[in-house]
């Protein structure tokens, strides 16, 4: 397996902060993390029979959740957190039911949150496949493509310094027992979240899927869609037939929607093309499984907000505002909805 070094050698992108490996913090050297296999991590649901989602836990720096899907002769892990040893913890739970190997990782998309941990999956098993979208696979290695990748390792590690330094700043302002801990709790988290970032050995997709693909899995069907743009341009959602069981990534969670990567346009149409899909759980990236029944819901939300806000104040404003050719009402009502709520709202 390659070093994050080698891989952003490999993809001609210099290091902005290069660390030196200790062999004595690699992964694999490590023991197993016993006391993080539990519910600060993630808690192990049944939502089929042989599927399970890992929801996780809220965490300083935030682990999605995964599927995992039993089949006769291996596992398939769709996510793998953010850090190896969330991905570890759930390993080493999965290992519990099954002495089976991780056949395949999928990553439904490139997020930093997703992908970060695949890297334990291949180590303990080096025949692993790494599946994702073509796209997911190319913004894994672009410097540009958002809030993942292997660049955006990088990006983590630059920030994280001045993270720490208001962490400790805010510790020793803090008053309230309860509230210092927790301050300090995630101290503690942004330390050990920095040095596994700088061991990271990024494990990339060794299998790309274009267009929906059906893979039969050791007796299980498992699909896997590419229906459009919309938390990303590479979005994969992961299908079980048989189990009416879909597993989506950001597409569609149990929290307020990303966007910062998205495509609200078109975000709703690709919800309305997995709609067509028979399943009766969703397991979200985030969040708790939810039916069916979440995805009018979510897609509600884009929808409303399309139109709801600017309608709202036209009676009163779009005309008075829009008298003259640049600058008028519906150019511009979206983004100062948007600056009003950031620079006055948020920090009242
Ligand atoms: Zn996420
Ligand atoms: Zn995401």
């Amino acid at each position: 397996m390659w070093t994050r070094r080698q891989v952003l050698a490999q993809i001609g992108l210099a290091a902005a902060a290069v660390h030196t490996l200790d062999p004595h913090e690699l992964c694999c050297v490590m023991p197993a993390h016993a006391q993080t296999a539990d519910k600060d991590l993630f808690e192990l649901k049944k939502v089929g029979d042989g599927v399970y989602a890992a929801i996780a836990a809220p965490r300083y720096k935030v682990n999605c959740n995964a599927a995992v899907i039993m089949t006769n002769d291996g596992v398939v892990v769709v996510d793998s957190h953010s850090k190896p040893s969330a991905a570890r913890a759930l390993y080493n739970e999965i290992q519990s039911i099954t002495k089976q190997p991780i056949r395949k990782i999928i990553n439904t998309h490139f997020h930093w949150d997703h992908w970060q941990g695949n890297e334990v999956y291949a180590n303990a098993n080096p025949g692993v496949e790494v599946v994702a979208s073509e796209r997911t696979k190319e913004n894994l290695t672009r410097p540009d493509a958002g809030v993942g990748g292997v660049p955006y390792i990088e990006k983590q590690l630059a920030a994280l310094p001045g993270e720490m330094a208001k962490l400790k700043a805010d510790i020793q302002k803090e008053t309230d027992p309860a509230k210092k801990a927790n301050l300090e709790s995630n101290l503690q988290q942004a330390e050990e979240f920095q040095k596994e970032l700088q061991n990271m050995k990024p494990a990339l997709p060794t299998r790309t899927v274009a267009t929906t693909t059906t893979l039969r899995e050791g007796g299980r069907e498992i699909q896997l869609h590419v229906l459009g743009r919309a938390h990303t341009n590479g979005d994969l959602f992961i299908y079980l037939p048989k189990e009416k069981v879909v597993a989506t990534g950001d597409a569609l969670i149990d929290w307020m929607p990303f966007m910062n990567d998205g495509y609200p346009a078109e975000w709703p149409e690709t919800l309305t093309e997995l709609e067509k899909l028979g399943f009766d759980h969703i397991i979200p990236g985030h969040g708790e499984v939810r039916p069916k029944a979440q995805l009018a819901f979510f897609r509600g939300y884009f929808d409303e907000m399309k139109t709801k806000v600017g309608d709202q104040l036209a009676a009163k404003y779009e005309a008075g505002f829009s008298k003259y050719p640049l600058g008028r009402y519906r150019d511009r009502v979206g983004t100062n909805v948007e600056a009003v709520y950031q620079k006055v709202v948020k920090k009242a």
